[in-house]
């Protein structure tokens, strides 16, 4: 058994949370206050993480070294449960990347609990400049029930990135949830009506939104009010400061609520590695910043996000008014509730003992992952 104190954001009361093993076994409120002490929050959780450390979850390299690798990396930074994010490819690439998944987990139990499914974002998006992003247009394709299904015989597939304008999207949506595969809108060029469509079918996220968009819009109506305004869809938001600016972040977590919103990094590989210019295989020169943000070479263009979740908390918390325990919320209770997991994301008896302690500026400071300091 071992004990991690730390002030509670809710409340500022001191808590003292007992461990055994990867659970928690109790937790204790002092009767003292003491300011000093760091915050003591869930585990975070990134649902959107393409690569990091390094390692990349997609390309002709994946194996079940790359997942493991991340796992371990994003655990020592405070990051407990985390979603791999296949992007854009061949089936064949894709079901690459699901077999390393899979067997990441059957190799690794600490994987296993870390890794609780993977997210497909693609290849079903928009083929336009801009919404697609740096998917490659090459894959682009329309949306395929069957084949969400022949992936998913390969590896566990928790949703689907789908923009919602392909001819026979509703049925094939539809489909897709009824085989137990969520449906999320991303990187789409979608009418509000055909996002609508897309819900009324089961579509139940929305990926990023914010980004993977037309830069310029219709004031209104236009697909990121209608996505922000239907309940039934719980959003992903980057907050790396790049992809987002802070006071665009501020009012559309507001618009949706805390408990529809979390926040992702959308890590790269090169997420966690030192500043310079690197050339990718896929993407050519890019420049990764000292403050994480990843552009083109030598352009103002976005080539991912270049930081982890506990960036992300950190900005959120120094460069908007959100506060911490919605930040918590945002970065903890709410995917925790997407994965479909109650073990995860609250610091409470009989909660796997994910544990990050928070300094005051928002900084990570100590990690329990599954009740072990990674
Ligand atoms: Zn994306």
């Amino acid at each position: 058994m071992s004990v991690i104190e730390g002030r509670s954001p809710q409340t500022g009361e001191v808590l003292r949370v007992e461990t055994d093993g990867d659970r928690i076994v109790g937790v204790r409120r002092a009767e003292t206050r003491d300011a000093s002490l760091p915050w003591l929050i869930p585990g975070l959780i990134d649902l959107q993480v393409n690569g990091y450390a390094g390692f990349d979850v997609n390309g002709a390299d994946v194996c079940a070294e790359s997942v493991i690798g991340i796992t371990h990396a994003l655990a020592a930074a405070g990051v407990t449960t985390w979603v791999p994010t296949i992007i854009t490819a061949s089936e064949e690439a894709i079901v690459a990347s699901l077999r390393a998944v899979c067997a990441a987990r059957d190799a690794d139990a600490r994987v296993a609990a870390a890794v609780p499914f993977a997210h497909v974002e693609g290849p079903f998006l928009s083929d336009q400049d801009g919404p697609r992003g740096a998917h490659d247009l090459a894959q682009i394709r329309p949306v395929d029930a069957d084949e969400v299904a022949r992936w998913a015989a390969h590896g566990p597939l928790g949703y689907v990135t789908v923009s919602p304008h392909w001819p026979g999207a509703p049925e094939q949506i539809a489909r897709i949830v009824a085989s137990g595969v969520r449906v999320a809108v991303g990187h789409a060029h979608a009418t509000p009506e055909q996002i609508r469509a897309a819900v009324d079918a089961g579509a139940s996220l929305s990926t990023h939104l914010g980004n993977g968009i037309f830069a310029t819009l219709p004031r209104h109506p236009n697909p990121i009010w209608t996505q922000l305004a239907d309940d039934r869809l719980t959003a992903g938001f980057i907050g790396d400061g790049h992809h987002l600016p802070a006071d665009t972040l501020t009012a559309m977590v507001r618009a949706k609520g805390p408990g529809r919103s979390f926040l992702v990094s959308d890590s790269v590989a090169l997420a966690g590695t030192a500043p310079g210019r690197y050339h990718q295989p896929v993407g050519g020169d890019v420049e990764l910043f000292p403050d994480g943000k990843l552009t083109l070479a030598s352009t103002p263009f976005l080539a991912g996000s270049g930081v982890n979740l506990a960036q992300v908390v950190e900005f959120t918390l120094t460069r908007t008014p959100l506060g911490l325990p919605t930040v918590v919320e945002l970065a903890s209770g709410t995917p925790a509730r997407v994965i479909g997991n109650r073990s995860i994301g609250r610091v409470q008896a009989g909660a796997r003992a994910d544990l990050v302690l928070l300094d005051a500026d928002g900084r990570v400071v100590d990690v329990l992952a599954q009740g072990a300091r990674p």
